[in-house]
């Protein structure tokens, strides 16, 4: 039995108001500028474009040739963009200090690849998979200004590339520091905040129903959970409280998974993002909505937080689809071992066949 020896995140800042902070906490990490014989490295902000032009833009502690550069999270990350960032700042420093992720998953993501992609050669593409990671990356941050995904604790980072839709998976992935500041989620829409918290609920479900789970696991994941449901089922409405506990949901359902694995709904919902474009927690709420085979309890939940907090779940999506499509879809879900493997067993293969796979993608 080889147990996985897992690389955590360096350091936590936890609270209301502690995004102020950042400039304190990244200030050892600046590296000397010229006239003390440095290169001028400059620290290199990531932010979600939503905010060019809102309060928290404003708040960003940029000081001498520090570069802050909003990032367009329309569509989720792709090899491409990463590989541009990074070479566009190698063109223009050289070398830089650090890269700080302001975000929801998909700007953290960006963060964690560029801040790789400065001290390894190529494309980010080459690096997709496991442990493939040769050079560990420049000083990383992660601040969310969404929870859910877990993407502030995980070993990846994922990236849509030429190819396939995988992470970079390696101990060099996770951030050096996050700074987790409930008040940064305060404004954020109330559909994407279900999307996105429903991606911790999912997260939950899966590895705590998984063929995977241990007592580490365990842990983290039932009291994901029950912040979880303290929020969507419990409460009736949304309040500072609220974006308190589904922070600590995300970080804890983000460690629950890193000793477990996802299952079903996130195996079909990459291949629904991998064909369509479907975004993370939209797309796993697609498919949970039909997963009561396999997730019974968890699926009569989530119908009900669904409807008890009026949101809207896309149907038919894959209506109009032809049978090349399908195929691709099948593909790219197959080919997450791992996770199937979690849900369902060592003998997965006999159970989701291709033809069953086909009937639940021609459902959502
Ligand atoms: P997102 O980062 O894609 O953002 C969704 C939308 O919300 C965007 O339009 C963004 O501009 C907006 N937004 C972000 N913060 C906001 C705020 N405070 N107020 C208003 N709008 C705000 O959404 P997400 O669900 O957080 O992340 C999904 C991404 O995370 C996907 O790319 C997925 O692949 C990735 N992911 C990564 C991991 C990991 O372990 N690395 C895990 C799960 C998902
Ligand atoms: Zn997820």
């Amino acid at each position: 039995m080889q147990f996985r020896n897992f690389k955590m995140i360096g350091y936590v800042v936890y609270g209301r108001g502690s995004f102020n902070q950042l400039d304190e906490i990244i200030k050892p990490h600046r590296k000397p500028a010229r006239s003390e014989g440095g290169a001028n490295a400059p620290m290199v902000f990531l932010v979600d474009h939503y905010f060019e032009g809102k309060p928290l833009a404003s708040r960003i502690p940029l000081q001498g040739n520090d570069k802050l550069i909003f990032v367009d999270v329309t569509y989720e990350p792709k090899t491409t963009y990463v590989d541009s960032l990074a070479n566009q700042l190698k063109e223009e420093f050289g070398t830089i200090s650090g890269v700080i992720g302001i975000g929801g998953g998909s700007a953290m993501d960006l963060a964690k690849a560029v801040s790789l992609m400065m001290n390894n050669s190529g494309s980010s593409a080459d690096y997709q998979g496991w442990d493939l990671v040769k050079n560990a990356g420049v000083y990383k941050v992660g601040i969310p200004t969404l929870s859910g995904t877990g993407a502030e604790v995980s070993r990846t980072t994922v990236l849509t590339g030429p190819t396939k839709k995988l992470g970079m998976n390696s101990d060099f992935t996770p951030f050096d520091q996050i700074v987790l500041d409930p008040e940064l989620t305060a404004d954020a829409p109330a559909n994407q905040r279900f999307y996105t918290g429903m991606d911790c609920y999912i997260h939950c479900i899966e590895s705590l129903t998984g063929t995977y789970l241990n007592e580490f696991s365990k842990s983290y994941g039932e009291k994901a959970l029950q912040l979880c449901r303290d929020i969507y089922v419990h409460k009736n409405t949304w309040d500072a409280e609220s974006d308190e506990k589904l922070m600590m949901a995300s970080y804890a359902g983000g460690m629950s998974i890193a000793y477990s694995q996802v299952g079903v709904a996130h195996a079909v919902s990459y291949g629904l993002s991998y064909l369509l474009g479907t975004k993370h927690g939209i797309g796993n709420c697609i498919v949970f909505d039909k997963l009561e085979e396999y997730y019974p309890e968890g699926v009569k939940e989530f119908k009900w937080m669904v409807q008890k907090n009026n949101i809207e779940i896309p149907q038919n999506i894959c209506a109009n689809l032809t049978d090349d499509d399908f195929n691709k879809m099948i593909d790219v879900s197959l080919s997450l071992k791992p996770l199937w493997e979690n849900a369902l067993g060592k003998d997965w293969g006999k159970i989701i066949t291709r033809e069953k796979l086909r009937k639940l993608y021609e459902q959502l």
